[in-house]
């Protein structure tokens, strides 16, 4: 598997003047599944020590309101890169499945290619620019970004 992560990096820029290379883009979408579960890793090591340091300071006679609110601040950031790399390891699933059935590479929205470029910097992209537009201003985000 490690190797195979390695190569792609090295073939990267090979591959924009040929066609979507099914095993290249499975290779993108690993070697992406590995970075992003790392950073939930990380994240997941980073928020149980805020919530012991945020126990510890309950359990403490004496309160540290500035420390106290930093520690919030610092959860509530981990919970959206959480919250953001989650949703990308769907997205990355949904694309390893749709590079099984033959469609990955291909705009949901109007069927079309999308940009080689584009898959390069987001392997799990399910639409092209125009569509994505298009869906970012009719389904925004609770969360909001
Ligand atoms: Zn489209």
């Amino acid at each position: 598997m490690r190797a195979v992560v390695t190569v792609v990096h090295l073939d990267a820029t090979l591959w924009r003047d040929s066609d979507m290379d099914a095993d290249l883009a499975r290779s993108m979408l690993l070697s992406e599944r590995v970075r992003v579960e790392g950073v939930l890793a990380a994240a997941g090591r980073l928020s149980a020590r805020a919530a012991e340091a945020a126990e510890r300071e309950l359990s403490s006679a004496e309160q540290h309101p500035a420390e106290l609110a930093t520690e919030t601040i610092e959860r509530e950031l981990d919970q959206s890169v959480v919250n953001h790399a989650a949703t990308e390891l769907v997205e990355l699933d949904a694309a390893m499945k749709r590079l099984d059935g033959g469609t990955y590479g291909l705009c949901e929205g109007c069927g079309q290619p999308i940009n080689e470029e584009r898959l390069e910097a987001m392997p799990a992209a399910r639409y092209c620019v125009e569509d994505q537009a298009k869906f970012s201003r009719n389904h925004r985000r609770p969360a909001g970004r």
